[in-house]
């Protein structure tokens, strides 16, 4: 599967992310035959784990290296978490850590338990809205969100240091699947550089004020 992800804008860590997180271990047993077809698949309560070539592309987008810590909202199964935890991990003693927000507290109890049985002792999973961050951890080296919303929380922005990267699928976030673009934000000292990535497709975030 990873062999045929490669791509310009991919980092080859990432790929080698890919190929050491077993992707069968984190779907349900009916879809772990499909777990290395580089599509999205159900992982209950209505929501998805990512294509491998998405998370490959979020990673490169990232950019974290051995020893960041990173900030994630919607850890679904903990796939997207493994995997960037392979990338902060590195061989130094002051690893990086992998902090990731889950809003449904039966995905977040069953990622908790996949992670720490694979041994994944560096993400740590926290039930709540990802509209606030985590900001216990702050500051992080990047943040990402894996559900779509129509601005990235100020929150998440505010808990990344300046230099660091936040990637997220931006657009309507009220049909299923809207109009969603990846976009990677830059934290400057003064001001945030934006790019465009193309165009995606990501279940909507939840809660936010007023829901
Ligand atoms: N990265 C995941 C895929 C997650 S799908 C994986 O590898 O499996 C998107 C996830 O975002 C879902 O689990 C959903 O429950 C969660 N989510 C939706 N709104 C959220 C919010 N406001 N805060 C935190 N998580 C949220």
């Amino acid at each position: 599967m990873v062999d045929r992800l490669r791509g310009r804008e991919i980092d080859p860590a990432a790929l080698d992310a890919l190929r050491t997180v077993p992707r069968h271990e984190f779907v349900p047993g009916r879809d772990a035959g499909a777990a290395y077809a580089d599509r999205p698949l159900p992982i209950g309560g209505d929501q998805t784990i990512s294509a491998p070539s998405v998370v490959a592309l979020m990673c490169s987008l990232l950019a974290v290296a051995p020893g960041d810590d990173v900030l994630e909202i919607g850890t679904g199964c903990g796939y997207h978490a493994a995997v960037t935890a392979e990338l902060v991990a590195g061989d130094r003693a002051d690893a990086g850590g992998v902090y990731s927000v889950e809003y449904d507290p039966e995905l977040a109890a069953a990622a908790r338990d996949r992670l720490s049985r694979l041994g994944y002792d560096a993400v740590h999973v926290r039930v709540g809205d990802g509209h606030e961050g985590w900001s216990e951890h702050a500051p992080y080296d990047a943040a990402y969100l894996t559900c779509a919303t129509p601005e990235i929380p100020e929150a998440v922005v505010d808990q990344v240091r300046a230099g660091g990267r936040v990637v997220a699928p931006v657009g309507d976030a009220v049909g299923r699947f809207g109009g969603q673009r990846l976009v990677r934000l830059t934290v400057g000292e003064d001001g945030i550089e934006r790019e465009d990535h193309g165009g995606v497709r990501f279940v909507p975030m939840r809660g936010g004020e007023g829901d």
